[in-house]
């Protein structure tokens, strides 16, 4: 039997411009990247799902068809009649890139709402990951639902793992997101969060704040990312800090933390060393942040010593 890595979340239609006023469809979201990367970097003993809702509509066959040609599970997938995916359009205006979304109605929205089909996905589970924009896009009892699922998984031994991914614009108010996030790491062994992100929104004046508010509300491991300045890694306690790969060119910096989040998990889960797996990840989302797009194909991941 395999282990199984499930991250469960919301995987949108993406459309980016493709000259000429015409649009390019693709799919992504943070914790179907993550998901993307864990499957790039896990050897084939280990089944990645992806556990989400989709619509009964052409768009979402067409999604389910590209997570299942990806190598990710779909077994676990509720399926709405008459609902859609949600999609999201990256605009460009001088080099600088606004997103435009819409997903108040997406299928994935409901992804909770069987709490038979998602407790036994999580059973079915070794790895459960998750992250503050699942819980963000929940109805509040939904979200409730999700927590107590994962602090069982936690309760049980299971590596849950939680990445805040602060997104203020998808949360009712400040309080409310402080007070779910904070729920989803309590809720977690390990969190894996951007300092950016933490010092904007939680008022974090140093990694150490971060760690330390992380630990106290009961999470075991933290992992703290901080772009090129690398990350530090708090493992029971244990501190290690790994510097960044140096990248010579820039180029999208989309999805550098959920790359870093599924490599460093693959190599985590096989190997069992924590700053092995961070210097192993940093090359990973090196790699990610020079080419185009949420979604790098393995063959340009250096993977094979390439
Ligand atoms: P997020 O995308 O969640 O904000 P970060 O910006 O912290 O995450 O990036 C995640 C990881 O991607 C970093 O830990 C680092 O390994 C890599 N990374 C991001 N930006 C750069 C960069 N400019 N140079 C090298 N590595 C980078």
């Amino acid at each position: 039997m395999s282990r199984r890595f499930l991250s469960i979340g919301e995987c949108m239609v993406e459309l980016s411009q493709a000259g000429d006023g015409l649009l390019r469809k693709g799919f992504a979201g943070d914790t179907f990247n993550t998901a993307w990367y864990a499957r790039a970097c896990l050897a084939a003993d280990w089944s990645v799902d992806y556990f989400t809702a989709l619509g009964d509509d052409a768009m979402s066959d067409e999604m389910l068809a590209f997570i299942d040609k990806a190598g990710i599970g779909t077994s676990l997938i509720r399926r709405i009649r008459g609902r859609t995916p949600g999609l999201y359009m990256i605009n460009l205006k001088n080099g600088e890139r606004s997103f435009s979304y819409w997903r108040d109605n997406s299928a994935a929205r409901s992804l909770a709402a069987d709490p038979d089909r998602l407790r036994e996905a999580v059973e079915s589970a070794e790895v459960v990951y998750f992250s503050g924009i699942t819980l963000a896009i929940l109805p509040h009892e939904d979200a409730e639902t999700l927590l107590a699922e994962v602090r069982r998984a936690k309760a049980a031994g299971k590596l849950v793992v939680f990445d805040p991914n602060i997104r203020p614009r998808l949360w009712s108010s400040y309080d409310v997101m402080h007070t779910t996030i904070s729920e989803g790491a309590r809720s977690s062994v390990l969190v894996m969060p951007s300092f950016d992100d933490e010092a904007a929104h939680f008022g974090d004046d140093s990694i150490e704040a971060t760690i330390h508010r992380y630990r106290a509300l009961g999470a075991i491991h933290i992992v703290v990312k901080n772009g090129a300045d690398g990350v530090t890694l708090n493992f029971a306690g244990e501190q290690t800090f790994v510097p960044a790969e140096k990248v010579e060119k820039v180029v999208d910096t989309t999805s550098a933390g959920d790359s870093f989040n599924g490599a460093f998990l693959a190599r985590y889960l096989e190997a069992g060393d924590a700053p092995g797996a961070a210097r192993f990840a940093a090359k990973v989302a090196a790699r990610v942040v020079s080419e185009h797009g949420a979604l790098v194909p393995r063959e340009k991941l250096g993977l094979d010593g390439g």
